[in-house]
């Protein structure tokens, strides 16, 4: 009899991993979150610990032909305190697993983990531990993190109510449209090996793509601020792929107006060059890692003069009503394109 096969393509991302979720129980007492946030959240006394782990791989998160290994080592450390920003924790540790081929030199291996150095710095987390071994030809970067905030003090995508404000951070699209002018530099350099990249007039887009950083500041200033997001996730996947997690988590509805979706003026530009609609790239592109969090009404007068943190629309009580007010005052369904690897 034939066995029955199932492609991943038809479940998707976010069905596989709903799939597995499905299988397993929680036995201990301390898991206080397991799958289904930015990190896990496990009972620690006073405090909670966030755990969070994220992969990178050659050919699918980056190409080494305009991916600097150094960059690279920092963007596996940023995305993963990201996740970390997102519960409203602060990272402490992280453990790296390395998988590497003989195509990598020693001084390969430095410089990766000379990014590695800088963010930990930067984040102040300590590298505690991780594997290393062989690769047959790409080059896997995993990095796991571990971060800590009071109990109580965690924030779940499962929080927002009804009339809450929906606030993201910095800018977005940016890392999408930054990905487009590496693959096109990258194809004029192999049609013509004497051609030098122009990148210039794209510094700030092309840095979205190769040097993103955790809004950890944001996590620090919301603290002083005495705000406490009621919901929040980092922009791995795009805009709207997370809006749908939290309005999925939270079982509320979101509302958005795309005038006030923030995007970089160098950005917008490029993309029109490109032919692409910049909001379009901002709601799906992904990888930003900026914060999207919903805040209570109360809150808003703290915040409201914030230069880096805009208001982009609110919450309603009807979960199945995720809608997107265009320019011209359209309103339509909001929908999640997201990352598609598989
Ligand atoms: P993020 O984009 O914030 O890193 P993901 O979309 O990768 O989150 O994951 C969503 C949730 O699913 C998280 O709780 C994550 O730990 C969990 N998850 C992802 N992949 C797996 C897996 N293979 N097995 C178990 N849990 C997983
Ligand atoms: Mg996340």
């Amino acid at each position: 009899m034939e066995e029955k096969r199932t492609e991943i393509s038809q479940l998707g991302e976010f069905g596989l991993i709903n799939r597995i979720a499905n299988n397993f129980s929680l036995h201990q007492a301390s898991s206080l979150k397991g799958i289904g946030d930015d990190a896990a959240v496990i009972d620690a006394g006073d405090d909670v610990m966030l755990v969070s782990t994220d992969m990178l791989l050659e050919g699918i998160h980056f190409d080494l032909s305009y991916m600097p290994l150094q960059h690279l080592g920092y963007k596996a450390v940023a995305v993963n305190v990201s996740d970390i920003a997102a519960m409203n924790g602060k990272p402490e540790q992280i453990v790296v697993g390395l998988g590497i081929s003989n195509r990598f030199s020693v001084e390969a291996v430095d410089a990766l983990y000379k990014g590695i150095h800088a963010a930990c710095e930067n984040y102040k987390v300590d590298l505690v531990g991780g594997d290393t071994t062989a690769s047959p030809s790409g080059l896997v970067i995993s990095v796991s993190v571990l971060g800590r905030t009071r109990k109580g003090n965690e924030v779940y995508r499962s929080g927002a109510k009804d009339k809450d404000i929906i606030c993201v951070t910095g800018d977005l699209g940016g890392a999408y449209i930054g990905l487009q002018i590496l693959e096109r530099e990258k194809a004029v350099y192999k049609a013509n090996p004497e051609m030098q990249p122009e990148l210039d007039k794209y510094e700030y887009t092309v840095s979205r793509q190769l040097k993103p950083e955790a809004r950890m500041d944001i996590i620090y200033e919301l603290a002083d601020l005495g705000i406490r997001p009621t919901a929040m996730i980092d922009v791995s996947d795009g805009l709207a792929s997370e809006l749908l997690h939290i309005s999925a988590s939270s079982g509320v509805g979101v509302r958005i107006f795309e005038d006030k979706i923030p995007i970089d003026e160098e950005a917008y530009t490029t993309a029109v060059e490109f032919k692409l609609d910049p909001f379009t790239c901002a709601l799906n592109g992904g990888e930003d890692y900026e914060l999207l969090f919903t805040i209570r009404q109360d809150d808003f007068e703290k915040i409201k003069n914030h230069a880096d943190i805009h208001f982009i629309g609110y919450v309603h009580p009807d979960p199945k009503q995720n809608v997107l007010i265009t320019k011209n005052g359209n309103v339509v369904p909001l929908k999640a394109q997201g990352w598609e690897h598989f």
